[in-house]
């Protein structure tokens, strides 16, 4: 493959970008610091940039170096982004991205093309007043979320009661831009990863994603007990939020499902997703390799985007201890019918992404009793 990719950001979802794009032999540049996850799958080339993915001088060199950007991070400056794309082909647009890092400017943007959101509304400042307006409005609970550099649950904060006002300050309040959104009983979280290529939006199943403490801890693949009529509308809702926005690539597309079987799109990220990691296993082609295949405009066909077995991902965080999730690996390890991904990423912190593992069978029963130890092991710290 003659162009090459250039990619902000070198976290986990670029060295499993960097995996799918050995086969094909494309040269993928990754900017981020030296051995960050990335930088640590083979890639015998002189393309990777040390540096920081928000430093404006390492992202023109990234952009020089390279036919297509993209990122796997969304919290990044657009306005370099805008400025690069003059000379360089920038995937998805870099309006596309701009539009989704501010969570409400991303929630304004699928309002205005009829996609169903929870309903939001923008504070003016971080205060109990703010709150209290907003509380009238939206009614108790209420979810506070900061509007940008959100991940993994970390802009977050459930307002359950006014006595909630002064934790949920003293979580969010600085000089964080906030908005609120009206609390969503689901019944369950779905997800589907879209991709978006020149001329199509194509999608891979609707799967089930179960959230603790705001970051995504499970992943079935398909949903379970999912009528064939809320997948249809799943997928649909899915492929009408990411026809709203620019470029091409991957987009993963969470949604709630509430009790009376409607659907509401909670958010969209611009890049591969977590939710996507059991393609790699279980689908002909991973989110990875669509990603790149509809960056660089490369074949890619609806009928590979399928589950070829059942699967179930379930993410590696750090514990209590440092080398928490290497004890796991160690566990994983003797586990049947189990592909462990571990990031590299050094020691761990507590509630940080440090792995995955996927388990695929034919049938979800099972898959599920497959995981079950991993399960028990992650709750617990015993076998
Ligand atoms: P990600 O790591 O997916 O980018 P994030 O930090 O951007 O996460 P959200 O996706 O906004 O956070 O929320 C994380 C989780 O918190 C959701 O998957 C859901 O479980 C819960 N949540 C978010 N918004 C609401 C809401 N309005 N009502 C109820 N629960 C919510
Ligand atoms: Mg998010
Ligand atoms: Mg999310």
């Amino acid at each position: 493959m003659e162009k090459k990719v250039g990619v902000l950001g070198g976290g986990q979802l670029g060295a499993m970008l960097v995996e799918a794009a050995n086969p094909l032999k494309i040269q993928v540049n990754i900017l981020d610091a030296p051995n960050s996850p990335a930088k640590q799958v083979i890639s015998n080339h002189g393309g990777h940039i040390d540096g920081s993915f928000k430093d404006p001088e390492a992202i023109r060199k990234l952009a020089a170096g390279s036919d297509v950007v993209t990122v796997e991070i969304e919290h990044v400056d657009t306005y370099v982004l805008e400025e690069i794309s003059k000379t360089v082909d920038v995937q998805p647009s870099w309006r596309t991205i701009r539009t989704i890092q501010d969570k409400y400017a991303q929630k304004e943007h699928l309002m205005a093309h009829e996609v169903a959101v929870a309903q939001s509304v923008a504070l003016k400042e971080a205060s109990a007043d703010e709150l209290g307006r907003v509380a009238d409005e939206l009614g108790l609970p209420f979810m506070l979320k900061s509007r940008k550099e959100a991940y993994d649950g970390k802009g977050n904060f459930p307002v359950k009661s006014r006595h909630g006002f002064g934790p949920a300050l003293k979580a969010l309040g600085g000089n964080r831009e906030l908005y609120a959104e009206k609390w969503a009983e689901f019944k369950m979280e779905l997800a589907v990863m879209v991709v978006k290529t020149k001329d199509d939006v194509l999608s891979f199943p609707t799967v089930e994603t179960i959230h603790e403490n705001s970051i995504c801890k499970l992943v079935y693949a398909p949903a379970r007990g999912v009528s064939d009529s809320i997948n249809k509308e799943a997928q649909e809702l899915a492929k009408k939020a990411v026809s709203c926005f620019w470029g091409k690539g991957m987009f993963g597309v969470e949604m709630f499902l509430l009790p009376d079987d409607t659907l509401l799109v909670n958010e969209i990220a611009p890049r591969p997703h977590n939710s996507g990691h059991y393609t790699i296993e279980a689908c002909p082609i991973s989110q990875y390799a669509a990603h790149l295949r509809a960056i660089l405009d490369l074949p890619l066909q609806q009928e590979d985007l399928v589950l070829d077995k059942q699967a179930i991902m379930l993410n590696i965080l750090g514990g209590e201890t440092p080398d928490s999730h290497l004890a796991f690996e160690r566990e994983a390890l003797k586990q049947r019918r189990t592909s462990i991904h571990m990031y590299g990423k050094g020691q761990a912190k507590k509630g940080r992404k440090m792995g995955h593992i996927t388990v695929t069978a034919a049938t979800m029963a099972e898959a599920e009793q497959l995981i079950e130890p991993m399960i028990y092991f992650a709750d617990t710290g015993k076998v």
